[in-house]
C-alpha cells in the first residue's frame, strides 16, 4: 500500500522524515501503512511510557472526553486537583502548574525563579545551566540549553544563561555572583548523550545553593515519572530540590507537562502565569491513569529489574563488538559505540525486514534507548538479538 502523499508538502519542514506513516500502535509495537511492525526503543521520545496506546490511558481519556474537557483555567476541575495532589503527595513539593510541554513548564520554572530573584534576592535573574543540556525550543528554553549552536540559531539569545561542566563543582562556583538566582539541570542529560549527574554531584549542588541562596531546579522532563527506577530522578541523591518540571511519560502521549515547587518558591501572584489549555481536565485524566499506573505495587522494581538486563546486555554487546560500554540510569540508557556508525544503524534498524526496530542516535556515536517502561523481557532480547544482527550488517 503506497500513502497518500499528497499532504506532505502541506506540512511545515523541520526535518527528514522516512517514507511511511504508522497508522496503530501496541504496547512495544508499531505498524505502518504496509502493515510492517516496529519494535519500538524509542517510544516517541522517552514520552510513551506505558507504550503504545495503553489501555487505561485510553480509557481514562475516553471517559473524560465523555464528560467535560475544557472548563477553562479559571475554574476549578476535579482531575487537575487530583492529579496535583498525588504529585505532592508523593514528592517533596507544595503546588504544581500544569503545562502542555516540556519546555512550557521550563519557561514557567525561568519566570518563577525570576520572579522569586526579584521578590527576596534584589532582582537576581541569572539562572546557571550546563554545557549539552536540553531544555526545549522556545526563546528561553533554547537559551537555557547548552546545545553546540543554539546559541546563534535565533540571536539575539535570552539574557541570563551562564554555563557551567556538569559534575563539576567549581565551574558552577565560578560563575556565582549577585545576580544569581538559581542552578537547573537535567539530574540525566538527555539529548546530551545519556550523561548522569553524580549522586555526590546533586548533593554538592544543593549544598551550593543552599551556601548561595539560590533556587535549584530540575528538569524531570525525561528523567521523571518513573524512566530512571524512581518516581523522580532526583530521589536518588536524597536532596531536596526547590523547583521540577515534568513532561513526556506523564501524559503517555499526550500533551502534558507540570511545574512543580515548594511553598516558599511560590510567588506568583494572579496574572503572571497562565494559559488556555493548561490544567485542563482530559489530559489530567490521562496523568491521573499514568501515576496510579507507575505507582502500582511492583511497577519501579520491574522498571529496575528491566534496567538491569538492558544493562548487562548492552555491556555485553559492547564487549563483543570492542564498543566503549554503556551508562544510564534506569530504562534511559546508551551504548558508546566506538565509531560513527549510530545513523547507519539507526536507519538499517528501521528498515529490516520482515520487521523494523526504531532506535535513536543523539549523537553519531551512541545509540539512545528509552522503551515504554513495562517493556517485557521478552522484547528486551529480541531488540539486544536484532540489534548485535544489524550491527554486523552495518560493519561487513
Ligand atoms: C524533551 C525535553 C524538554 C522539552 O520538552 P517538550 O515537551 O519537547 O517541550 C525539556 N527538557 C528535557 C530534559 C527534555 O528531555
Amino acid at each position: 500500500m503506497k500513502f497518500d502523499q499528497s499532504g506532505v508538502d502541506a506540512l511545515m519542514e523541520i526535518t527528514s522524515r522516512p517514507e511511511l506513516v504508522f497508522v496503530r500502535g501496541q504496547g512495544s509495537w508499531l505498524e505502518d501503512h504496509n502493515g510492517k511492525r516496529y519494535l519500538d526503543f524509542v517510544q516517541g521520545w522517552a514520552v510513551n511510557s506505558l507504550g503504545h496506546c495503553p489501555p487505561e490511558v485510553v480509557r481514562a481519556l475516553g471517559m473524560q472526553a465523555e464528560q467535560l474537557i475544557n472548563p477553562s483555567p479559571a475554574f476549578y476541575n476535579q482531575p487537575a486537583m487530583d492529579l496535583a495532589k498525588r504529585l505532592t503527595g508523593a514528592s517533596c513539593f507544595d503546588r504544581v502548574f500544569f503545562t502542555n510541554s516540556g519546555a512550557e513548564a521550563n519557561e514557567g520554572a525561568i519566570k518563577l525563579a525570576r520572579k522569586w530573584g526579584q521578590l527576596k534576592r534584589n532582582g537576581a535573574y541569572k539562572i546557571i545551566t550546563f554545557d549539552h543540556s536540553f531544555h526545549g525550543r522556545t526563546l528561553a528554553t533554547m537559551s537555557a540549553s547548552g546545545k553546540p549552536g543554539w546559541d546563534k540559531m535565533f540571536a539575539p539569545q535570552v539574557d541570563g544563561f551562564p554555563k557551567a561542566d556538569l559534575n563539576d563543582l567549581d565551574s558552577v562556583r565560578a560563575l556565582i555572583d549577585d545576580q544569581t538566582v538559581a542552578i537547573m539541570l537535567e539530574p540525566v542529560q538527555g539529548e546530551g548523550g545519556v550523561i548522569p549527574a553524580t549522586v555526590e554531584y546533586m548533593q554538592g549542588l544543593r549544598k551550593l545553593a543552599d551556601e548561595h541562596g539560590l533556587l535549584l531546579i530540575v528538569d524531570e522532563v525525561q528523567t521523571g515519572m518513573g524512566r530512571t527506577g524512581t518516581l523522580f530522578a532526583y530521589e536518588r541523591s536524597g536532596i531536596t530540590p526547590d523547583i521540577m518540571t515534568l513532561a513526556k511519560g506523564i501524559g503517555a502521549g499526550v500533551p502534558l507537562g507540570a511545574l512543580c515547587a515548594r511553598e516558599e518558591v511560590c510567588v506568583f501572584v494572579h496574572g503572571d502565569q497562565g494559559g488556555t489549555y493548561n490544567g485542563n481536565p482530559l489530559m489530567a485524566a490521562a496523568g491521573i491513569a499514568v501515576f496510579d499506573a507507575i505507582t502500582a505495587p511492583g511497577f519501579l522494581d520491574s522498571v529496575n529489574a528491566r534496567a538491569q538486563q538492558l544493562s548487562e546486555g548492552l555491556l555485553a554487546l559492547s564487549a563483543k563488538w570492542g564498543m566503549k560500554g554503556e551508562r544510564g540510569v534506569g530504562l534511559l540508557r546508551a551504548l558508546m559505540l566506538d565509531r560513527d556508525d549510530g545513523v547507519a544503524i539507526v536507519n538499517m534498524a528501521r528498515d529490516w525486514a520482515p520487521e523494523g526496530m526504531l532506535l535513536n542516535a543523539p549523537r553519531p556515536s551512541l545509540l539512545r534507548f528509552m522503551p515504554a517502561l513495562n517493556v517485557t523481557a521478552q522484547e528486551i532480547d529480541l531488540m539486544l538479538g536484532r540489534l548485535d544482527e544489524i550491527v554486523a550488517k552495518v560493519r561487513a
